[in-house]
């Protein structure tokens, strides 16, 4: 995506300074033939209104005419005079946001975001039109990938009267027993949590605590830093999604953010309704409500209240005195200043492997059917690029409609789709615990800034093999880009070791005796799994039209909080199906997480 500005230039530079990338300015319009017609094509013109020449506009439009075109004009009373030179070419003309009581760069800020948001609806303002037909309760959906994504939306679009029929590469998860043949959902321990931050942006370069998060992805694990890999062995996919990471501006990074938190915030209202609606899911799943979250530093502690008072998810403060004299285990951690206080907040987490078993169940007494060990490897289209049906290991697959989730995608699968390429893998790990005496009874949330697992989910819960109340560890961040890393390397070692040190920080008593035992890792197995993860931390919802007017949507890519989203995600498909609008439509579309062409960038460069 790129601007041109060619209003209020000096504003504009004044404020991005040189975070220019993605933006050209031209304060002499007369070289603005030049800059429409340069290197990339302009995607959002800021323009003052009585520069703009019908010439000018054939030439921007003719360039790369399958992406939509979206004009912000500065002075509102051009704006007919440029509809009329437009013939309703671009996808969005708007005036550009009055400045008011604004600062510059709130201003800047705002105008950016409200361009980036209009080229964002033209992405899906072209999909919608694929939307010929009602949609009928009789109709077939055809869903790849049974990780907890497409298990939500299938048991939404089930609900609704949909036939729907889940395809997955790996085997049932309930039985089988070779956990690293699994996705991220089945392949780890039976905990997940959901809160208002769970899906997060990492891209935090607006932050004045987490500017080290820039080159994150740089780094090994060896090194501090958040990659499995070392720069050095990065293929060109691998260099283009790190550099998009590390290139996305501060003013997009910002809302992005603020997006995800949206996405969040509609999924607390949507696992409320579920709760409501299905409360048979969610009895006997090991459910439990609230979090407390820890943390290391005070400076860590004030933007996290902040940040969920803002988000209306902050229940209670919890001082360190307070704290101790509820959870006496905590006591070694204040003393070591790993603890500098806590928060309450709304939230809850619950026994994933239990909950994808119910939901399974359900599925198939709604009258869903799952074919499992069958990979798809195709989408098949006709010449004007309409879908025609999925390709599989065991033939061709027809529906109505299809939705693929498939995690991180390594077949090719996504091949000439909008989200080809844009999910990587960041890995986790997880270790367990005994939950002694005194009990821990919240699930916990504990941060500690700039360490290799900087953010670890404490989920409470029993073993269903021993029936003994544990504690179940999970976090830690490993980039490894579209491969599976062997569980020898140093590189996971390290985050397996960090996670022990964690443990040994603030549970001592477990700790100790879970070593003892040896029972950190039942079975000795040390499970991993691998979160689907876009560079801008927002997940991906693409929706292509069938050549009988029908949809194929991928979704997908919710990084760290793809449970908490999933049923934002689920309502998006049942609304894309039903040709309704849904903001996960917008959010979400793949083209707002594309990445830089990898062909600008070599190893060298890193
Ligand atoms: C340590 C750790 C802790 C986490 N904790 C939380 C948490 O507390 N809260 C939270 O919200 N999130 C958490 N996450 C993230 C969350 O687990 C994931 O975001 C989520 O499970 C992703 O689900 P998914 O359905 O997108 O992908 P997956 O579970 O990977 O499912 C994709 C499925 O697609 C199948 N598939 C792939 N390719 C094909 C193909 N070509 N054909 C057919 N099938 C295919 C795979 O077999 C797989 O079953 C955590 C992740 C980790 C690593």
């Amino acid at each position: 995506m790129k601007f041109l500005i060619s209003a209020n230039v000096p504003k504009f530079r004044s404020v991005l300074g040189n975070e220019s990338f993605r933006v050209s300015f031209c304060q002499d319009h007369s070289g603005l033939a030049a800059q429409i017609n340069g290197l990339d094509a302009i995607d959002i013109w800021v323009c003052e209104g009585g520069e703009v020449t019908e010439e000018l506009l054939d030439q921007w439009l003719g360039r790369d005419q399958d992406s939509p075109k979206a004009l912000l004009v500065s002075d509102a009373k051009q704006i007919p005079e440029v509809e009329k030179l437009l013939k309703n070419r671009v996808t969005g003309i708007h005036a550009v946001p009055k400045q008011e009581n604004q600062s510059d760069s709130s201003w800047v800020v705002s105008t950016l975001q409200a361009g980036e948001m209009l080229y964002a609806q033209g992405w899906v303002r072209g999909a919608l039109h694929h939307n010929e037909n009602d949609p009928n309760a009789d109709e077939t959906v055809v869903l790849v990938g049974a990780g907890i994504m497409n298990l939500v939306t299938a048991e939404f679009l089930a609900t609704r009267g949909f036939r729907v029929r889940i395809i997955d590469a790996n085997p049932d998860p309930r039985t089988c027993k070779d956990w690293s043949h699994l996705g991220v959902t089945h392949g780890g321990f039976n905990a997940r949590m959901f809160t208002y931050t769970e899906a997060d942006s990492y891209n935090e370069r607006s932050s004045s605590i987490y500017r080290h998060m820039r080159h994150v992805f740089r780094k090994t694990s060896l090194n501090g830093g958040w990659s499995l890999k070392p720069p050095s062995s990065f293929t060109a996919a691998e260099i283009a999604w790190v550099n998009s990471f590390e290139q996305t501006p501060t003013w997009l990074a910002q809302s992005m953010k603020e997006d995800i938190y949206f996405v969040n915030r509609e999924a607390a209202k949507l696992w409320d309704e579920y709760m409501d609606r299905a409360p048979e899911l969610f009895n006997g799943v090991s459910l439990h409500a609230d979090i407390l979250r820890l943390y290391a530093e005070d400076v860590a502690l004030d933007a996290a209240t902040e940040v969920n008072r803002g988000l209306g998810s902050l229940m209670d403060e919890i001082s360190q005195f307070e704290l101790v004299r509820e959870y006496p285990g905590f006591a070694a951690a204040v003393r070591s200043k790993e603890l500098a206080g806590a928060l309450v907040v709304q939230g809850f987490t619950l026994g994933i492997h239990l909950f994808v078993g119910k939901l399974i169940d359900r599925i198939m007494e709604l009258g869903g059917e799952f074919t499992w060990n069958c990979s798809v490897q195709r989408i098949r289209r006709n010449a004007a690029g309409e879908v025609t049906l999925l390709e599989s290991q065991m033939g061709p697959l027809h529906g109505n409609h299809f939705v693929i989730s498939t995690g991180v995608t390594r077949n090719g699968l996504l091949d000439g789709t909008a989200s080809e390429g844009l999910v990587h893998g960041v890995l986790g790990v997880w270790l367990q615990l005994p939950n002694l005496d005194p009990m821990i009874r919240n699930s916990i949330k504990i941060h500690r800034r700039g360490s290799l697992v900087e953010d670890i989910n404490v989920t409470v819960s029993r073993n269903a093999q021993t029936n003994e109340e544990v504690l179940l560890l999970g976090g830690g961040y490993g980039y490894v880009g579209l491969d599976h890393p062997s569980p020898e390397t140093p590189e996971l070692q390290a985050l397996f070791d960090e996670l022990e040190r964690v443990a040994h920080t603030y549970f001592p008593a477990g700790y100790r005796v879970a070593k003892e035992r040896g029972t950190l890792w039942p079975e000795g197995e040390r499970k991993f799994c691998i979160r689907p993860f876009t560079c801008t931390g927002l997940g991906i919802f693409e929706d292509i039209g069938t050549a009988w007017g029908g949809h194929l949507l991928i979704t997908g890519g919710n990084n760290t909080g793809g449970f908490a989203q999933a049923p934002a995600i689920a309502r998006a498909v049942c609304r894309a199906i039903a040709g309704e609008h849904d903001p996960v439509h917008v959010l979400f579309n793949p083209h707002r997480s594309k990445l830089a062409s990898p062909v600008q960038y070599s190893n060298a460069s890193l």
